[in-house]
C-alpha cells in the first residue's frame, strides 16, 4: 500500500452547487493532508462520488455510474471507492449492500473527517458507514483549493441545512437543520478569496434568505439577516459581483428586495423558486405563500430594478395537479416571463409526506406538462435574446469557450452567456462591454467595444 501522501484522490460530483462546493471543501481538506486530487478516474486510488438525493433520476444516475466499476476494480483491487454526500445520508448502510464493490459511505454531516476517516478506517479495508448528521464543522465548508483552473469566480456556502420540509424534499433529512455561519467568518473567506484573485462569489444556502434565522419564522419586512450580509460582502474592495441562490419567497421580504435593487455588486438576476402557480397545490407542497404574494416579490423587484431578469424551479405532476392547477403554474411562468427554469417532474422521496399522498400522476401526464412549459420557455428566451441584439452589456470573461477554442465566453449581470473574440487586455474575470451581433436561445455573440 502507498503511503497517505501518494495517495490519488478523483471526486465526482452529481447535483447542485451546494454539492460542487462540498465537494471542492473535500478536494481542499484531502489535498492539505497530503492526498493528491487528480481529474483521472483511472490512475485514481480513491474514488468519491459526492450523491444528489433531490430527484430519483440523480440518484439513479450515481448508482449506475458507480455501478460500472465493478469492472476497474477487479483490474486494479487496491482502490477505494465511496459515495458521499444526500445518498450516502439517507441510504447509509443500504448502499453497501445494493453495490457490492463499494467501500465505505460517507454522511453530509461527516465531510470534515473525510481525511481521518480515509487515513484510519478505511485502509482496515472494512466495509464502513460514517453517517451521522452532526452539527456542520464550518471550518471544513471554508476549505477552497488554491489555483483552481477558473479562480476568478468561487462559491461560499454561508449556511447549511433547511427547516421548511416542503413535503416533497428530502433536503432537511440529510442535510439536517439551518446552521447560518457567522457573518465574520463569511467576510473573512471572501476577503480572501478576492485577495486570491476572485472578483465573482455565489452565495450557496439551501433557504439562503432565511440566512441569520436558523428555524425561525419569515422576519418582518424591515428585518433581513442576509441583507445585512450582502451589504458587508458589497463593501469588499476587488469583488466586482455577488450572486446567491436559492431564495424561498416566504423570506424575500422588503428589505431583503431594497437590498438587492440597490446594491451595486448584486447581479441583476435572481432565482426565485415558485415550485406551482396554484395556492392549493402550494399548500400541499407545505410553500407557505401564495401566488399573489410571488407575484408581490416579483413586481417589487421589477419596480425597483426593472432590467432584473428570473429564474425559478418548478415541479410539475405534484400529486393531485390537476390541468386547472398546472394552467396556473403555466400562467405566472409567462406573467414573471421567467428567462430560465429548472422544471422537474414529480418523483416520490423517501420520507416525505408527498411520497405517501393519493391522486398520484401517471408519468405519461408529467411528460406532457413537462414539454409544454420547456417549450414555452425555449419560445420566450429566444424572443428576450432576439431582443438584445445591437445592446451593450458588461460581460465578466470566463475563458475559452468550450465549443471554438478561439473565442470566449463571458456572463452578462443578468446571467446570460456571451461568447465574443479576445483581445489581448483581457483576462478571466475581466469586465469587459460587448456589443451583441446575434443569439440563439441559448447564447448571445458580440464583440468587445473599447470605451
Ligand atoms: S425550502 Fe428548499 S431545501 Fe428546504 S425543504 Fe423546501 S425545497 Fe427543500
Amino acid at each position: 500500500m502507498k503511503a497517505d501522501r501518494d495517495l490519488k484522490v478523483y471526486i465526482k460530483t452529481f447535483g447542485c452547487q451546494m454539492n460542487e462546493r462540498d465537494s471542492e471543501s473535500a478536494a481542499a481538506l484531502l489535498s492539505a493532508d497530503a492526498f493528491s486530487i487528480t481529474d483521472s478516474e483511472k490512475d485514481a486510488d480513491i474514488l468519491i462520488f459526492n450523491t444528489c438525493s433531490v430527484r430519483d433520476q440523480a440518484e439513479r444516475k450515481a448508482i449506475g455510474k458507480i455501478g460500472i466499476l465493478k469492472r476497474l476494480k477487479r483490474s486494479r483491487p487496491h482502490i477505494f471507492i465511496g459515495i458521499m454526500g444526500c445518498m450516502a445520508q439517507s441510504r447509509g448502510a443500504e448502499l453497501l449492500k445494493e453495490i457490492p464493490h463499494l467501500d465505505f459511505v460517507i454522511g453530509t454531516g461527516q465531510l470534515h473527517r473525510l481525511p481521518e476517516i480515509i487515513k484510519s478506517e478505511i485502509r482496515k479495508r472494512h466495509k464502513t458507514v460514517f453517517d451521522e448528521l452532526a452539527r456542520p464543522d464550518f471550518n471544513a465548508l471554508a476549505a477552497h483549493l488554491a489555483d483552481t483552473e477558473n479562480n476568478f469566480s468561487a462559491s461560499i456556502a454561508v449556511m447549511t441545512g433547511c427547516n421548511r420540509f416542503c413535503s416533497y424534499c428530502i433536503v432537511p433529512y440529510v442535510r439536517g437543520r439551518e446552521h447560518s455561519r457567522p457573518p465574520d467568518e463569511i467576510i473573512e473567506e471572501a476577503e480572501k478569496l478576492v485577495a486570491s484573485g476572485v472578483r465573482e462569489i455565489l452565495l450557496l444556502g439551501q433557504n439562503i434568505a432565511a440566512y441569520g434565522l436558523d428555524g425561525k419564522s419569515p422576519p418582518k419586512d424591515a428585518f433581513s439577516p442576509f441583507a445585512e450580509l450582502l451589504e458587508k460582502l458589497n463593501n469588499i474592495d476587488g469583488l466586482y459581483r455577488i450572486r446567491f441562490t436559492s431564495p424561498h419567497p416566504a423570506y424575500f421580504n422588503d428589505r431583503l428586495i431594497d437590498a438587492v435593487t440597490s446594491l451595486p455588486k448584486i447581479c441583476e438576476s435572481i432565482h426565485l423558486p415558485l415550485q406551482s402557480g396554484s395556492d392549493r397545490i402550494l399548500k400541499l407542497m407545505n410553500r407557505p405563500y401564495t401566488s399573489a404574494h410571488y407575484m408581490s416579490v416579483v413586481n417589487k423587484l421589477k419596480s425597483k430594478s426593472p432590467r432584473m431578469i428570473f429564474s425559478t424551479d418548478v415541479i410539475v405532476g405534484f400529486p393531485g395537479e390537476t390541468e386547472d392547477d398546472f394552467n396556473a403554474t403555466r400562467g405566472i411562468m409567462n406573467e414573471v416571463a421567467f428567462d430560465n427554469a429548472f422544471i422537474f417532474k414529480y418523483s416520490k422521496r423517501r420520507d416525505t409526506l408527498a411520497a405517501e399522498m393519493p391522486e398520484q400522476l401517471e408519468q405519461k401526464i408529467k411528460e406532457e406538462r413537462n414539454k409544454i412549459l420547456l417549450e414555452d420557455l425555449a419560445e420566450r428566451t429566444g424572443r428576450y435574446n432576439a431582443s438584445l441584439v445591437g445592446k451593450i452589456l458588461e460581460v465578466m470573461a470566463e475563458g475559452p469557450s468550450k465549443r471554438n477554442s478561439s473565442r470566449w465566453a463571458g456572463r452578462s449581470s443578468s446571467n446570460k452567456i456571451v461568447i465574443f473574440e479576445p483581445e489581448s487586455s483581457v483576462s478571466s474575470g475581466s469586465l469587459i462591454n460587448v456589443k451583441i451581433e446575434r443569439s440563439t436561445p441559448m447564447t448571445l455573440f458580440g464583440k468587445i467595444q473599447v470605451s
